[in-house]
């Protein structure tokens, strides 16, 4: 009997065929990766992987049986997998997953154009919790959709393909930044200013704002698009920079977004291809990083009439089958970062390639906003994960009254069901360019099959 406990470095105990898989799995990762920038790309990435491996689009209230494997695409924006099982409902609950495929970014604000300069620059308003001066002198890209005056709907993205034009925010020279330099970061970067060039040569036989017109008229050459229709549009600024190995030994990946589709990534392979009796529901879910807010939230009802109509569709009590269920709430938690190393408790925080990392309460000061897993549910899990041979860690996010944070769980416990938040710890995390380890993805990989099985 071992009577100390240390963290497992994942690469310390793999074999060479778990180091193989972990390196295989992580390439599967990174396109995943680069075809989901924004929550909708997720959401369309999602269903095509799905649709592969036969799952049919499930309407609120159809019937169902044991063996049936549906998605429900809620406007777009948050998709649920639904993997009908064999086992009693109300014995056995449902098996829940949870990850969100929203990430900090800029916004288009609604009439976003306009010139200075000579310049034509687009107006955001940031969503989720930057660092402003990040977004600065990086390349970025646009994607989104535009509904125009029709009613007919337009998919933007400039910035990705090979040959496509970058979009840029400036930053002050440091020649002339000694009063930038003086000042609180929040101060020295006003959100106002994060203003996206995007054209810089006018029209020659336009009026004012020729620029501003130019850049008009391309994006109507390419799109149909006219400056009224940005009022019905949604148009995210993301870095224009693919995923990456980081590394000589390439174990992280560099990457936009890992916060959370390296989560979701997980969930979907563990939910697509592991065997199992037990009735399965994934949820991607959208708005985590503006506090699970609207119709395509972890706050919405939806999420408790997907169980209740299952439920009723398999003869089960639906008040039962929740209070059966057992969710995984599956975010991102930070790593050590020794750089910073004050703000964390050394013994309490995940650290990178140790493996999937448990949060078992998240929130701030006292816990305040916290749902707070069980003793009785952590045990299960680690019976469940030690079965399967799942290398994982707890983590605690920084040191006690240095800051907070919250997840989705709290959302899913309120229904009644047991929840913990289960995740890959990030470096940087909510930057545009984070970085996770390679070994952590895969270990989530594993926990989440073991989970469900
Ligand atoms: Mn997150
Ligand atoms: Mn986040």
């Amino acid at each position: 009997m071992e009577l100390k406990y240390k963290r497992t470095n994942v690469y310390k105990v793999a074999d060479e065929n778990e180091i193989k898989a972990i390196v295989d799995y992580s390439e599967g990762y990174k396109k995943f990766l680069d075809k989901s920038k924004t929550e909708r790309e997720t959401v369309s990435t999602t269903v095509e992987m799905a649709e592969k491996a036969g799952y049919k689009p499930y309407v609120l209230g159809a019937k169902v049986k044991a063996g049936d494997k549906l998605y429900y695409n809620n406007r777009g924006k948050a998709l649920f997998l639904i993997k009908v099982g064999s086992e009693n409902l109300e014995e056995n609950g449902i098996r829940i997953l949870v990850a969100h495929v929203d990430s900090p970014r800029l916004d288009l604000k609604q009439v976003p154009l306009f010139e200075k300069a000579d310049i034509a620059y687009l107006k955001t308003h940031y969503y989720g919790g930057i660092k402003k001066y990040q977004w600065l002198t990086i390349p970025l890209a646009l994607h989104g959709v535009v509904m125009l005056a029709d009613g007919s709907k337009v998919n933007v993205k400039i910035g990705d393909e090979p040959g496509d034009p970058y979009f840029y925010i400036t930053d002050l020279l440091p020649h002339l930044a000694q009063d930038q330099a003086s000042q609180t970061v929040s101060k020295a970067f006003n959100a106002e200013n994060l203003n996206i060039i995007i054209a810089g040569s006018p029209l020659r036989d336009d009026e004012d704002d020729a620029v501003k017109t130019h850049a008009l008229k391309l994006l109507n050459e390419k799109y149909g698009i006219t400056e009224e229709d940005f009022l019905s549009a949604e148009i995210e600024a993301v870095p224009a920079i693919n995923s990456n190995d980081v590394g000589l030994d390439r174990s992280f990946i560099g990457g936009y977004g890992h916060d959370d589709r390296v989560c979701a990534y997980p969930e979907i392979t563990a939910t697509l291809n592991t065997e199992t009796t037990q009735t399965v529901l994934t949820i991607l879910a959208d708005k985590e990083e503006i506090g699970s807010e609207g119709n395509t939230g972890m706050q919405c009802i939806l999420i408790k009439d997907i169980i209740d109509e299952l439920s009723v569709a398999m003869k089960a009590d639906p008040i039962r089958v929740r209070a059966a269920s057992k969710c995984l709430s599956a975010d991102v938690t930070t790593a050590y970062d020794p750089n910073f190393a004050n703000v964390f408790e050394e013994n309490n925080v995940a650290y990178a390639g140790h493996g999937v990392a448990m949060n078992k309460f998240t929130g701030a000061r006292g816990k305040s906003g916290s749902n707070d897993a069980s003793a009785e549910y952590i045990g299960f899990l680690r019976q469940a994960f030690a079965k399967d041979g799942v290398i994982w860690q707890t983590g605690e996010l920084g040191k006690v009254d240095i800051g907070g944070g919250g997840t989705v769980a709290k959302f899913l416990a309120n229904y009644n069901i047991d929840t913990v938040d289960l995740g890959v710890p990030v470096l940087s995390m909510h930057a545009p360019y984070e970085l996770i380890h390679k070994a952590d993805v895969y270990s989530a990989h594993k926990a989440f099959a073991a989970f469900i099985k």
